[in-house]
């Protein structure tokens, strides 16, 4: 027997291993942790298959050293979804495997809880108490020795007995371990009844869907902001679990939308546990454990959580699908909305995309049948859809970049008590450092980019490579004074404290969000009412549910309206449309203002006056003529080396393999550079492989990228293929 382990290695292959020497008599399952001599580590994989025979001779073979689980760490669904991620993404597969457990798994701790200590049941007494029949002198004892003591210790325990034995006794029901850590409470999950009546829209939904849960389906709930998607996942997850089934819910972010953890607490009493990036191993590997036992109901996650293990999964829901978050932009570059999409036909049961603007992707998909659209068209109850209008830069005096129709209606919204929202999707004081007699402009040393000016930190930061420095007085050219040029989200700050006095003022952006807790703090001074004006950048766009804002700002919508990525103009919309949603969404109605140097731009002029789907119709066709995705398949590879004419070398190389296998559906584009050029020392270009069909896409790849891995390159050389790419850059 071969043991084929995936080790957490970046080689694209298995493993093969003997069984270790002393194995129990059962064949191992899939699944199972393992751990293995490798060169001179000891390591831990996974098994992902047993086959009769292997490449190696079987001299070269070694034994694996012990099997850490009985059973798989993966749920059956989970277990195949990750071998076919690890193909479609053509990413190493240990990789892949060790990337869906918690940390305290992957190095080696037990995956059920520890019991810490014993103690003798009921039965176990009554057994003691029992004619003595001589028959099991071990067992007597073991029972004995326990009825002297009300507890004993794991270890006191195991110095005296063998672990077989607590096994068949504890089987018996006579004794019992105790287990110290508390995986919450999830004994009494408690249903709570919505307390809204449903909408007709929401009705319509929510009916559709129930009907076609335990068999796979595709929903896509395209509902305007605060149109009460959320009321509608509650309700169908209420049924979807009502049978000891689990759902499984994704979000982009949780800190910045503690509001729908809450809902589903109140909702689902005692059965809601929630993953992310901030908590600690421990806690991770405690919430890991209650959704694999079936004792969590309810996982809400962020991107990660796509793998947890869910045995009893009925349902999963990924919130706000859009999002570039789901998308993992480094190592296992895998789109967690897809895979929820895969997992869900694995598991053969429905997922919910939900969004106020959803991805090109997704609308193609739904317009193709292959998922069911569901509208909700309208906000509930008294709460309208905000009034947009564009405000011509050229044409109003501007006051460090708001313009004076702005600033006119911050104060009117003010006075009226509304609060208001002004977005700038750039942090720091000013993007640029400049010197207006000679022209210099303060650059990071590190990349072709500038740094910007955090005139509160009195750094320069490039926000590429993290580099700072200090800000000079004088022009490093010329010895001329220097201006700070543009705006960032701080320098906003600043302008509308100094207009606005009275209102008290709370920023939202990665700088005052890094400590811990910050960003609930900002949240709570909005909710609170205590902050009346919130300036932030792309963090304010997710999913928040401020009652009292009737105005909101766009300082500059112009940055997307040019990008030459392909998706840009999908990004632009979205973010408009998420950051006017946050107006009027209670009684009070909203006004949205888009500060723009293009008010006659078609895309602007559509979104404004026709809304989001139909500049996404207008947005599809561009997709089409042009021939990107949806309407082609792609692959980016990406590779970074110091020595720029070894990686120009490098990337022609891999592009003259590519040309040689002859796949005739299949064009190589490229090397490109990238448009930071150089970052953090590194010039950086791209290949861009372009297909009509997935299936030859994968084929591609498959044929190419081993000979990719064969290629030499400059030293230091790092590349990585990027399948379905965000963004081609
Ligand atoms: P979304 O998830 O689409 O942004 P939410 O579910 O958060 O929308 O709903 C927005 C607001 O509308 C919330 O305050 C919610 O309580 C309320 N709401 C949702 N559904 C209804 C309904 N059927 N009747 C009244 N209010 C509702
Ligand atoms: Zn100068
Ligand atoms: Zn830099």
């Amino acid at each position: 027997m071969i043991l084929q382990i995936a080790i957490d290695t970046p080689l694209r292959r298995v493993f093969d291993y003997l069984p270790p020497p002393t194995r129990s008599q059962e064949p191992p399952r899939l699944g199972v942790r393992v751990l293995v001599p490798f060169g001179r580590q000891r390591l831990i994989g996974i098994l992902v298959g047993i086959s009769s025979e292997s490449a190696l001779p079987a001299g070269k073979l070694k034994s694996a050293l012990e099997f850490l689980d009985e059973k798989a760490v993966y749920d059956p669904v989970t277990f195949e979804l990750l071998r076919w991620a690890a193909e479609y993404y053509h990413h190493p597969i240990g990789e892949v495997y060790a990337a869906a457990l918690p940390v305290s798994l992957r190095t080696g701790q037990p995956a059920a809880p520890t019991v810490e200590d014993w103690s003798l049941t009921e039965a176990g007494r009554e057994q003691l108490a029992l004619p003595d029949s001589r028959r099991a002198p071990q067992q007597r004892a073991l029972l004995a020795w326990l009825a002297q003591r009300s507890r004993a210790t794991a270890a006191q325990v195991s110095e005296a007995f063998k672990p077989a034995l607590l096994k068949a006794l504890a089987a018996r029901g006579w004794i019992v371990g105790h287990v110290s850590e508390s995986v919450g409470d999830f004994a009494s999950l408690e249903i709570l009844p919505g307390e809204l009546a449903l909408t007709g829209a929401q009705a319509q939904a929510v009916d559709t869907i129930l009907a076609t849960l335990a068999a796979f389906s595709v929903h896509l709930l395209f509902g305007v902001t605060g149109s009460g998607k959320t009321e509608v996942y509650l309700q169908v997850i209420a049924a979807a679990i009502a049978q000891q089934g689990q759902a499984l819910v994704l979000v982009p972010e949780i800190a910045l939308t503690p509001q729908l953890v809450e809902r589903f607490r109140r909702r689902f009493s005692g059965g809601v546990v929630v993953v992310h990036s901030g908590l600690t191993d421990g806690e991770r590997r405690d919430a890991w454990r209650a959704a694999h036992s079936g004792q969590a109901r309810i996982v809400i996650g962020t991107r990660s959580a796509v793998f947890t293990s869910m045995p009893r999964l009925a349902l999963i829901v990924v919130d706000e699908e859009h999002d570039a978050s789901y998308k993992q932009q480094e190592g296992f570059r895998y789109s967690a909305r897809d895979l929820g999409v895969m997992r869900a036909r694995g598991a053969g049961v429905p997922v919910i995309l939900g969004s106020a603007t959803p991805s090109l992707e997704s609308l193609e998909n739904a317009a193709g049948g292959r998922y069911a659209k569901h509208l909700l068209p309208q906000r509930p109850g008294a709460a309208q859809a905000p009034r947009m209008s564009l405000l011509d830069l050229r044409r109003h005096a501007s006051e460090q970049g708001l313009s004076t129709p702005a600033i006119q209606a911050i104060d009117q919204h003010l006075k009226a008590g509304g609060q208001v929202i002004v977005f700038l999707n750039r942090r720091g004081y000013a993007p640029s450092l400049f010197c207006n007699s000679c022209g210099w402009v303060a650059p990071c040393a590190h990349c072709d980019a500038r740094m910007t000016l955090h005139r509160r930190a009195l750094k320069l930061r490039c926000h590429h490579c993290g580099a700072q420095a200090p800000v000079p007085a004088i022009c490093a050219d010329c010895g001329e004074g220097l201006l700070a040029v543009g705006q960032g989200t701080e320098r906003v700050e600043e302008t509308l404290t100094r207009l606005f006095p009275d209102a008290p003022l709370a920023r939202l952006d990665r700088d005052t969000a890094s400590a811990r807790g910050s960003i609930q703090t900002v949240l709570d001074r909005v909710h609170s009412g205590d902050a009346r004006i919130l300036v932030g950048t792309q963090m304010l766009t997710k999913g928040h549910h401020f009652p009292e804002v009737t105005l909101v700002v766009i300082l500059d919508a112009d940055q997307g309206l040019f990008a030459s990525d392909f998706r840009a103009t999908e990004r632009l919309a979205q973010t408009i449309t998420q950051v006017a949603g946050r107006a009027g969404r209670e009684s009070r109605p909203g006004e949205v203002m888009i500060q723009t140097q293009f008010p006659e731009h078609p895309l602007l002029q559509r979104l404004i006056a026709e809304g989001y789907e139909s500049f996404a119709a207008s947005a599809l066709e561009e997709r089409r003529e042009a021939g990107w995705p949806p309407y082609s398949r792609l692959a980016l590879l990406r590779a970074e080396a110091r020595d720029r004419v070894g990686l120009d070398s490098f990337l022609q190389a891999a592009s003259q393999v590519g040309a040689a296998l002859n796949e005739s559906t299949v064009k190589i584009l490229g090397p490109a550079t990238a448009l930071i050029a150089r970052r953090a020392d590194h010039f950086r270009a791209h290949l861009l492989i372009e297909t009509a069909a997935r299936s030859s896409l994968q084929r591609f790849l498959g044929r190419w990228l081993p000979q990719v891995d064969a290629l030499a390159g400059p030293a230091g050389l790092r590349w990585s293929i990027d399948v379905d790419p965000l963004e081609v850059d």
